[in-house]
């Protein structure tokens, strides 16, 4: 009895975060992670990665938390076709997107990532990132390797790999110092990487995010008039995404701004955007609402000294 028992439980908890693999569009393929922050319970499977088939192989868009992960996202692609990974594409340096690129480089892939992910790669804090979070989540990311690019994107960069024509553009600073987008303008799909949300609270957090310019990156995707916006964190989007994350970035920028000139603190900023906000009821808010405040508020000061 307690064995069956145990034996169920087994069999739960090991397919409880099992990775499946959808085709969301011709040729192209998507891992959805599950919404939260990065725990030994959902093994850092947190976040989506991407994969299109070409004649030539396959393009990758983001590598996932850890080699663990992103070797079960190569298998799944695998499992589709034998084929070789011609490139890793990866959307900027956040753990969740950068961290299990090992993967791919080891099976012969070609990194392209935006210039300053290879700067902060080349710099002594990436270890001490690395160190600490691996401290902090428990050893989540004892076996990461740490991957530059290498290919770096400074403005914008167009590959054709088999019949795809693959557009990649910075679209910086806007979530961090180093986004970069993936654009396949024949089939009008948009790799946003952690820029477009729906229903979701973007995080903004980032010492190198810039709420200004990803309004205006905001825009930038727009006039790429996408029909499909796959992102970081969400199911499939469409254009109505780009409105939300647009609406939210706007109206939080704004309340703080104007709390700001009135001469409310920080706190009572915060506490006001708590009781007021219309953005409460959706995901992640909890987590993010208030470092975006935060950030914001201390981003107003420098654009004032700028000025
Ligand atoms: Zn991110």
């Amino acid at each position: 009895m307690f064995k069956r028992i145990f034996f169920l439980l087994f069999i739960f908890i090991s397919t409880s975060f099992a990775m499946e693999l959808k085709e969301f569009h011709k040729n192209m393929y998507m891992v959805r992670g599950v919404d939260g922050l990065p725990s030994l319970e959902n093994k850092g499977f947190m976040s989506n990665a991407y994969a299109i088939l070409t004649k030539e192989g396959w393009v990758v868009i983001d590598s996932l938390s850890t080699p663990e992960l992103s070797k079960e996202f190569y298998k799944e692609l695998m499992k589709v076709k034998k084929a070789p990974v011609k490139y890793l594409i990866i959307t900027h340096y956040h753990p969740d997107h950068w961290y299990g690129a090992s993967t791919f480089k080891e099976a012969g892939a070609t990194v392209i990532a935006h210039k300053n992910l290879n700067e902060f790669y080349k710099s002594p804090e990436s270890k001490m990132v690395l160190e600490e979070s691996n401290k902090r989540f428990g050893g989540l990311y004892k076996s990461v390797k740490l991957i530059p690019a290498d290919i770096e994107i400074t403005d914008k960069k167009e590959i054709q790999v088999g019949e795809y024509k693959i557009s990649i553009i910075s679209m910086t600073p806007a979530h961090t110092n180093n986004d970069i987008v993936v654009f396949i303008p024949d089939e009008k799909v948009l790799f946003a990487g952690d820029l477009v949300y729906i229903n979701r609270i973007p995080f903004a957090g980032d010492r190198g995010a810039s709420f200004k310019n990803w309004l205006k990156v905001l825009k930038e995707m727009e006039n790429l008039n996408p029909k499909i916006i796959l992102g970081g964190h969400n199911e499939p989007m469409d254009q109505s995404a780009i409105k939300f994350t647009y609406e939210y970035l706007q109206y939080t920028r704004d309340t703080v701004k104007k709390l700001k000139e009135q001469g409310k603190s920080i706190d009572e900023i915060k506490n006001y955007i708590n009781q007021n906000s219309p953005y409460k009821k959706y995901v992640m808010y909890d987590v993010f609402n208030d470092p975006n405040v935060y950030k914001i508020y201390n981003d107003l000061d420098l654009e004032d000294f700028e000025q």
